[in-house]
């Protein structure tokens, strides 16, 4: 008899979820069944469920790439993870291996990539499987609910705030202080770098100021700019825009100072004006960033695991996920919302 599990499935595009008794997977070669122990709640989840983007999902699917857990079974061949390792289910499922992107430490461009909640099912369920190379490594006696969102906020953000190319002592502009800016926040702090905070929402900006931004400005105040170029003298070495929401991309473009860089990790759908004439005489880099590689991953965990970065968490239930949808949708979920699985 086939073993079942709870699941949160799309069955239409943006329909409800429907909770669903499914069977567990099992692990292929090279795959590793993945029991869920917590699985944060992401906005692209919710943009999956919808089929907001150009390449959509095909339903029915199970979404979730921020599954934290413990190895249940292994697939043929796999000889370094065992039942009980404490592994993450991330946004980059498996990729190629073998084309230029692939080899050059770029594997998540790879053009055969899967991704996890997207092309197979994520971790919106109480078992989900794993490509035995790509699964993130977990500390032992990791806390499952802290860690999950390192593994799509944590990595996305650590990452893009290394392609801004910001050093040490430089000021960066974190716009959005949502489930990725917040984490933003820290990372940028313990990578040494100064920090303005951008939100709308006053309870963000005390956030941002809690967990160490050095200033926090309201966005839409309409000397937001000048304030960010007063504070940092002449404007960010590196902006990174966690929002979602297309003014963040314009407002962007007058945060930074002569020189920098642009990195884009929010992903509202949409489009938003470059001025030639700023980029060109400024020299301005704008760049988007996609989560990280294994390599991003391992680091971005260790400085979870040192504590120098905590995600502000919620807990939730599998069966909640269509009100933290609307909750993500309205804004107003500060942090993020990680579903206790087991
Ligand atoms: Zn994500
Ligand atoms: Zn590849």
């Amino acid at each position: 008899m086939t073993q079942m599990m709870n699941a949160a499935v799309v069955r239409g595009f943006g329909q409800p979820l429907s909770f669903d008794e499914i069977p567990v997977p099992a692990p292929g070669p090279n795959e590793v069944l993945v029991k869920i122990m917590a699985s944060g709640i992401c906005h692209t989840d919710l943009h999956a469920a919808n089929g907001d983007w150009p390449v959509k999902p095909t339903p029915p699917f199970v979404p979730g790439h921020e599954g934290a857990g413990i190895v249940a079974r292994v697939g043929a061949g796999v000889t370094h993870l065992k039942e009980g390792d404490a592994v993450g289910i991330a946004w980059l499922h498996d990729a190629c291996g073998r084309c230029e992107h692939c080899i050059t430490g770029w594997e998540t461009l790879c053009e055969s990539q899967n991704m996890s909640g997207y092309t197979v099912n994520g971790s919106f369920a109480e078992y989900a499987i794993g490509h035995a190379d790509y699964v993130a490594r977990l500390p032992d006696k990791v806390d499952f609910m802290s860690i999950a969102p390192i593994l799509c906020a944590g990595i996305t953000t650590y990452k893009g705030l290394k392609e801004t190319e910001t050093k040490p002592g430089e000021w960066v502009a974190i716009s959005g202080v949502g489930g990725l800016g917040h984490v933003a926040i820290q990372y940028a702090k313990a990578m040494g770098l100064h920090v303005a905070a951008l939100d709308v929402m006053p309870d963000k900006l005390a956030l941002a100021h809690d967990l160490g931004a050095d200033v926090a400005i309201n966005a839409a105040e309409d000397t937001a700019v000048e304030q960010v170029i007063d504070e940092t003298r002449g404007g960010a070495h590196g902006v990174l825009v966690t929002a979602v929401s297309v003014p963040a991309f314009n407002q962007a473009l007058s945060l930074v100072r002569r020189r920098g860089t642009i990195a884009l990790n929010g992903l509202p759908p949409g489009d938003f004006k470059t001025p030639i004439f700023d980029v060109v005489l400024k020299r301005l880099t704008i760049r988007g960033s996609i989560v990280g590689t294994r390599k991003d991953m391992e680091e971005a965990i260790a400085f979870a695991a040192d504590g120098q970065v905590r995600p502000h968490i919620h807990e939730t239930r599998l069966d909640r996920v269509n009100d933290v949808f609307a909750e993500l949708e309205a804004g107003k979920v500060d942090g993020r919302m990680v579903i206790r699985m087991s």
